[in-house]
């Protein structure tokens, strides 16, 4: 186990200057005024003090700490766009590779193509990719960074239609942990290319993401439409007789949620249990009006959001819902079916639920997601039919172990419909057998092999660790 600075000697500020005139970024250290900020991450539950925040300007800097971190002895976490529900993406004690300066995007529209480096959020993804109505899967709210996203797989609105995020993964630049830098892509590194798609940021930094585009938008058919508490049985089981025959174009969620104070929805069901039936038609406004118009009739609706929208406005809708800052508990599940009992169980875990936020996200699978090989990248649960996330949210931290409790529990409900299988990014818990869980044998022992190639010390720890055979 890497030393935190706590205990090992205090870093000598000869070597602090010497790392720091080697930098184009910059080093932010505590009593820095902008330490609180640098140190910040999405998910307060994790408020961590780390020894050292390198920012990185780009790839040399990566090298740079990198080296540092291994030469020191030093606890390691990378970061991108900080949204690490599990808070990998900080440390006490350690070093911070931090690489949200690294904002660089380039889009070649003829060749439907990006190169995008770890820094990048998919607000700016999407909004240079869009200028030539290209898209490819990307984060509910768009806060969210493309490196930790991409590097679990990749759930969102085009799911379906376009595949995850790593399906779309052309290649990735990565320094590993001896600080070379590689390219990996079927060609060159195909091991390491595997590991990527679904293996998060065991393997190496990754400095620049290649991605494959699709035509999508500017325009589409997308949005929420909200039904009552007393018709919620009804809507889901519609809403899932509905997923067995939808076309792949549309990728819907099913939310369980309490209605936030927001004006569109109706004041007298405010705080109470809504349902929220949410997405995103792929194709042309009018196939998606078509398309989608039975998921707006499934009962009485409370209000209907639903409509031709940018796509750039649809990937920022639900924002203002998930600023930073609060305590979050996510934890979740893929499941291989969503029987009436199913629904039934999700619907009393949801009402004995305490947190100021508590939700029950239902992702439906299948499509593009489904139709590529399972054994074609790391992440492997091409089976889920729906991908269960389970929410839990404070805004301090009174209650919070008592809300990350009902999630838990919540989840243990519905082992029944489960395949057994997880997605490393929709959770805050770790630890081995977690990890394990979150691929089939086989693919837990090629990541193995990757690990064992990239990092055989295991210098990059903080993530759902995939351990090396050494042991470490
Ligand atoms: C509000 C919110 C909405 C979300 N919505 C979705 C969603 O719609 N679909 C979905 O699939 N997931 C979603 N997630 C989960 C999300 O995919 C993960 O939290 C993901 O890790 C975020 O990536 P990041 O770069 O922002 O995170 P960070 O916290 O910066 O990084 C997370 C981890 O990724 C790895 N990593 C990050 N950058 C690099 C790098 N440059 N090189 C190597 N490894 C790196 C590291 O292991 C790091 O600990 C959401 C999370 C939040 C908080």
């Amino acid at each position: 186990m890497a030393a935190t600075a706590g205990e090992r000697d205090v870093i000598g500020e000869a070597t602090l200057g010497e790392l720091e005139s080697t930098l184009r970024g910059r080093l932010v250290r505590p009593g820095d005024p902008d330490y609180d900020q640098a140190r910040a991450v999405w998910n307060a539950a994790h408020d961590r003090h780390p020894a050292l925040i390198i920012r990185c300007a780009g790839t040399a800097d990566v090298v740079r700490a990198v080296e540092f971190a291994r030469s020191e002895g030093l606890q390691v976490a990378v970061r991108g766009g900080a949204h690490s529900i599990a808070g990998f993406s900080t440390s006490d004690g350690g070093v911070v590779i931090d690489t949200s300066p690294m904002q660089g995007i380039r889009v070649d529209p003829a060749g439907q193509r990006v190169v995008a480096e770890p820094g990048v959020t998919w607000s700016a993804f999407d909004h240079e990719t869009q200028a030539f109505g290209l898209a490819v899967t990307g984060g509910l709210v768009s806060s969210t960074g493309i490196a930790g996203f991409t590097l679990g797989g990749g759930i969102g609105w085009l799911l379906r239609k376009c595949g995850l995020t790593c399906d779309n993964l052309v290649s990735a630049d990565v320094v590993t942990a001896d600080g070379q830098l590689v390219t990996a892509s079927e060609h060159e590194h195909p091991d390491l290319f595997w590991a990527l798609r679904g293996g998060g940021g065991n393997f190496g930094v990754v400095t620049s993401l290649e991605y494959r585009l699709h035509p999508v938008g500017p325009l589409v058919f997308a949005g929420p439409v909200f039904y009552a508490a007393a018709d919620a049985a009804q809507v889901l089981r519609g809403w899932r007789d509905l997923t067995a025959t939808m076309p792949d174009e549309l990728t819907t969620l099913a939310n369980i949620l309490v209605a936030p104070p927001v004006p569109f929805l109706p004041e007298a069901v405010h705080g109470q249990m809504v349902i929220g039936i949410i997405g995103v038609y792929a194709g042309s406004v009018e196939d998606g009006t078509r398309a989608a118009q039975p998921l707006r009739t499934l009962a009485e609706p409370i209000a209907d959001l639903m409509g031709p929208m940018p796509y750039t406005t649809m990937q920022s809708l639900l924002d203002p819902l998930w600023p930073a800052g609060a305590q979050n508990y996510f934890t979740g599940t893929m499941l291989r079916e969503l029987t009436d009992d199913a629904i039934e169980t999700l619907l009393a875990r949801h009402a004995v639920g305490r947190a100021p936020v508590h939700e029950l996200h239902l992702h439906h699978g299948g499509g593009a997601m489904a139709n590529a090989p399972a054994g074609g990248t790391a992440f492997a649960h091409r089976d889920a039919t729906y991908i269960l996330n389970i929410i839990a949210r404070s805004a301090d931290r009174e209650g919070f172990e008592t809300h990350a409790g009902w999630a838990r529990a919540t989840h243990q409900a519905m082992d029944p419909w489960s395949t057994g299988g997880g997605y490393v990014n929709f959770t805050s818990e770790s630890g081995q057998d977690k990890v394990q869980a979150s691929y089939p044998p086989t693919s837990y022992a090629r990541l193995v092999a990757a690990k064992d190639r990239y990092d055989p010390t295991n210098l990059f720890q903080l993530n759902q660790n995939i351990r090396p055979s050494g042991g470490r």
